[in-house]
């Protein structure tokens, strides 16, 4: 049986897993993060990878493996450049440093585009050929399949959504430089400041001083001013944000995941606001992604392999309705 390795390195886990060509999850271990530099975060990745050779070992005839990951990231060229918006040094050649590791052909890309690659390969991507996969969980981000095929960008940065700007009355500056930048009020980031910003410090109880979501939308439900303000700001602004993004890539889907949209009383809050008219050619609506929270990171990660191993160009080309079968 033919598998991939898929290393979903996250904000705050590192998921190591083998899965077959069809998705199934094999095996899996975990191990920890929470980096702040590639420095330290480069050697952990390679450890965790020789500890779960190690002590997992693989079920099936393992061919490729992917790494999907935090920051910016070149694909094509097997590099990690950043873990936040600066990089702190030259690119880490890091496709090439798990591939002697592990001794397999070895890809990588940022944790948006994987997951993108996983639904193009396995998930609901898999009926178009034009898509929006839409990210709304500790940020927001995207990713665009047009024709087939995913767009990276000439400086692999395409699909920063969460700055574009939904407020221009809004003049507290943005990490970018900008302000008014959507991911400030509609994220886990972004729910924070607002909370924050009316003294709902109490809220504050997730790690990095996050405010806790669920717990802000359980209070809105229950009838509080300030929250149910928050929610509504956010559910506009999300659904102002689809509506340009339907103008500028003209998707028949709109794949959604992370753990904001996946609260189905937000996604309804969000839906009232899409306009009809600039909806219509989105006839395969707003789509939730099939993959298991816990493991959609992981399976985008091992998409990558897949890509990898079938020697498909970095960006895999797909016909409509004609399944896996066009890798
Ligand atoms: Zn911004």
């Amino acid at each position: 049986m033919k598998t991939y390795l898929g290393i979903d390195f996250g904000g705050t886990k590192l998921l190591i897993g083998e899965v077959d060509a069809a998705g199934t999850v094999l095996r899996t271990k975990c191990y920890g993060t929470g980096f702040t530099r590639q420095a330290d975060a480069v050697p952990a990745l390679l450890h965790a990878v020789r500890d779960y050779r190690d002590t997992v070992g693989f079920a099936g005839d393992a061919s490729a493996a992917g790494v999907g990951i935090v920051g910016i990231v070149d694909n094509a060229r097997g590099e990690w450049i950043s873990i936040a918006h600066e990089p702190e040094g030259p690119p880490v050649p890091l496709a090439r440093m798990v591939s002697q590791e592990l001794g397999l052909p070895c890809a990588i890309d940022n944790d948006v585009r994987s997951s993108t690659t996983a639904e193009l390969l396995l998930g609901q991507g898999r009926y178009s050929r034009d898509f929006i996969y839409l990210n709304a969980g500790t940020g927001l981000a995207a990713g665009f399949v047009v024709d087939g095929r995913i767009l990276r960008g000439a400086h692999v940065n395409a699909g920063e959504i969460g700055h574009m700007v939904v407020d221009l009355s809004d003049t507290s500056p943005c990490c970018c430089g900008r302000a008014g930048c959507v991911e400030n009020v509609v994220s886990g980031i972004g729910f924070t400041r607002q909370a924050r910003l009316r003294g709902m410090e109490d809220l504050m109880t997730q790690a990095g001083g996050r405010a806790d979501v669920r717990l802000l939308f359980e209070r809105a439900e229950k009838g509080d001013a300030a929250s149910q303000e928050i929610i509504e700001c956010g559910a506009r602004a999300l659904a102002c944000v689809m509506m340009n993004l339907v103008r500028v890539t003209d998707p028949d889907t709109i794949i959604y995941g992370g753990g904001i949209l996946g609260d189905e009383r937000f996604l309804h809050r969000v839906e009232r606001h899409l306009e009809p008219g600039t909806m219509r050619g989105v006839t395969r609506g707003l789509v939730a992604s099939s993959f298991q929270p816990r493991y959609a990171g992981l399976l985008g990660a091992a998409s990558l392999g897949m890509v990898r191993e079938s020697g498909a160009a970095c960006a895999p080309v797909h016909k409509r309705d004609e399944g896996r079968e066009a890798l």
